[in-house]
């Protein structure tokens, strides 16, 4: 089996499956994405906690794309620090766009990719990532106080 198509399954397989598929009852954190070129539609929820991530969870409807770069996501970041999940994010950004050349050092996610030879497919990807930046950095806690007028 070529690395071609062992990305090509790992797609498949959480395209399918969904790992952290559900709602977060106890989310200290959330956001919704919408890609009206193909339909995919993402809802991210997490549980930070002193700036890490201590439960992800998804619900929504896409393409496999979609759906897996959303599972690989949660994979990725539970645990993680909400600066890293950032970072991973600029990280998939420049990747999935071409701006940066190796995926080597993303691991699962690398299998995602392949999608920078498909533009009408990057917005599928990046879907859920930018759900998760917008959960992490537009948080009522972090938003500037309301101007008065
Ligand atoms: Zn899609």
């Amino acid at each position: 089996m070529s690395l071609q198509e062992l990305y090509q399954e790992i797609i498949l397989d959480h395209g399918r499956h969904p790992r952290n598929f559900g709602p977060l009852p106890e989310s200290t954190h959330s956001a919704a994405g919408y890609n009206p070129l193909c339909g995919d539609r993402v809802h991210l929820y997490m549980k930070v906690q002193e700036d890490q991530i201590q439960d992800i969870a998804f619900e929504g409807a896409g393409c496999a794309i979609c759906m897996a770069s959303a599972s690989l996501m949660t994979e990725r970041l539970r645990g993680e620090p909400a600066q890293t999940a950032l970072a991973t994010f600029t990280e998939m950004q420049a990747t999935l766009t071409g701006e940066r050349d190796t995926s080597d050092d993303l691991g699962d996610l690398a299998c995602l990719a392949g999608v920078r030879q498909f533009p009408s497919r990057i917005k599928c990807a990046l879907l859920p990532w930018h759900a998760l930046r917008e959960a992490l950095t537009g948080s009522p806690e972090e938003a500037p106080c309301p101007s008065r007028s």
